[in-house]
């Protein structure tokens, strides 16, 4: 069968936003290619992040390119891998194909989103056929060999009962999935040089995913939507082969390993940084990746360091222990501060994740989290306002009216706070000029100054810029910019 897999961005007058393009493979898209190539399907792939990239973000240019593309190659099967912030692209992108093609084109949404609201996302988009729940690779599989999509279990139609509804396990075994299919994608605007990846150096970088799900369920967290509860892990091998495969196949010196958390099997991370030194990895790459702050012990930063680590991601979120419980994230200051020290004393940078808005937090606690990031002084900062993403405890806690007010396309960590959704202990008017002021006065100049401590003596447009905002900010505000963890 002729299957297309398209990778939506968040609709137009959404993205891109500031100055970033978050290009990465989408591993579980490159991992389906792979797999359904290798059952004898034939596998063509839409990056609609790199198609806007290469038409200079002209989307009437993208749209006519990609219409061209599905007279091309007649897809029988279209499949959207679907986030929140995106599904009004994919309807939209939907309606396109039903357009040309009426009922003679299967038309599946997959991941996040439609896996949060199934029945939602088929009346929202008579256009779709049905919708993949939960893992989808074995899913689209057996769709594309029965050549149908009623009785299949994971799928949803619109005509589906509950009664009938088969829910699809989770596969146990990663490794029986084939490795990425990185030759069907456009990887070269991918592992040019950017600083998305492993935030803010200037690398060619991949990401690879070596494991699926994370221990914990915090209640704002959509991960453990389509990876299940608990992890399962890739072996050891199947990563080195992985990884060799990308070194033989790129120009990279990075890697960036974008799994939940990467240390959820502290023994096979053991094994992976000894591989990595065994190879001489360790020399010729740099790498980062995700911890909880529970798993960050002085013995394994340091190990991992010596295996090529230079950058590690923690979800401190808040420095209140009222918060973090609050939110189900089952660690305390006391730990985040810890993970902090132990990843300095091993010399690795501190990517520090922090969020606003959290239920029932306070304009202190808004002060001591700015006082914890000042303490800890990392080399990377994402600050944003928590979004209720569809199947998490957040959103399940919303009214019905402001669910129905939501927009899919203001469900992403990019912009500002969401309006109209306030779940803090401070008036709106309060939390606004809040978060405001925190983004004003400490997010974005800390950024600027973040990106030209990395940027170096690199003299391009984008280090000009940095240079007047940060150089302006430290004109107009000099008392701001000296409390800043620079
Ligand atoms: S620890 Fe991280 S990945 Fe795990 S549920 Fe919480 S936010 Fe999600």
């Amino acid at each position: 069968m002729n299957i297309l897999l398209v990778h939506p961005t968040p609709p137009r007058g959404y993205w891109p936003r500031g100055v970033f393009l978050p290009l990465c493979v989408p591993t579980e898209m490159a991992h389906a290619a792979a797999l359904l190539r290798q059952q004898g399907h034939q596998v063509l792939v839409e990056q609609r992040d790199i198609r806007l990239l290469q038409c200079e973000f002209d989307w009437d240019t993208a749209d006519a390119r990609f219409m061209t593309l599905l007279q091309e190659h007649d897809p029988a099967m279209v499949v959207f891998f679907t986030p929140t912030a995106t599904a009004e692209e994919t309807f939209r992108l939907a309606g396109m194909i039903r357009t040309r093609s009426a009922d003679a084109t299967t038309i599946l949404a997959c991941g996040p989103h439609p896996t949060a609201l199934p029945e939602q996302t088929l009346g929202e988009c008579p256009n779709l056929t049905a919708v993949l729940v939960g893992e989808w690779e074995w899913t689209l599989l057996e769709a594309a060999h029965q050549g149908r999509t009623k009785g299949i279990a994971g799928l949803r139609t619109p005509s589906c009962t509950n009664a009938e509804w088969l829910p699809r396990p989770v596969c146990t075994d990663l490794d029986k999935l084939p490795p990425p299919a990185w030759d069907l994608f456009a990887m070269e605007p991918i592992t040019r040089r950017q600083r998305w990846l492993i935030r803010w150096l200037p690398l060619r970088t991949l990401n690879l995913r070596t494991s699926r799900g994370c221990p914990n369920a915090c209640s704002y967290c959509a991960a453990p939507l389509t990876a299940g509860t608990g992890v399962r892990l890739h072996s050891v091998d199947y990563v080195m082969a992985m990884l060799e495969r990308g070194l033989n196949s790129y120009p990279l010196d990075a890697v960036l390993f974008e799994d939940e958390t990467f240390a959820a099997d502290e023994g096979r991370l053991l094994q992976i940084c000894d591989a990595m030194r065994k190879r001489g990895w360790s020399e010729r790459l740099r790498w980062a990746c995700c911890l909880r702050t529970d798993q960050a012990r002085p013995a394994l930063l340091r190990e991992m360091k010596a295996a090529g680590c230079r950058q590690i991601e923690y979800g401190f979120e808040t420095a209140s222990d009222r918060l973090l419980k609050q939110i189900g994230k089952n660690t305390t200051c006391e730990q985040n501060l810890a993970a902090a020290r132990y990843t300095r004393e091993a010399g690795m940078r501190i990517f520090a994740n922090i969020m606003f808005g959290l239920p029932g937090e306070t304009a202190d606690d808004m002060d001591n989290s700015l006082g914890f990031i000042r303490a800890i002084r990392p080399e990377v900062l994402s600050a944003t306002a928590m979004i209720p993403l569809p199947g998490t405890e957040l959103y399940r806690n919303l009214s019905p009216e402001l669910k129905s007010r939501l927009a899919w396309g203001d469900l992403h960590y990019f912009g500002d706070a969401l309006e109209g959704f306030n779940p803090t202990a401070m008036s709106d008017a309060l939390w606004n000029r809040k978060f405001r002021q925190v983004q004003k006065y400490f997010v974005k100049p800390l950024l600027w100054h973040q990106l030209l401590r990395d940027a170096g003596d690199e003299s391009s447009a984008d280090v000009q810029f940095w240079k007047k905002n940060w150089r302006r900010f430290q004109r107009r505000h000099p008392f701001k910019a000296l409390r800043l963890p620079t």
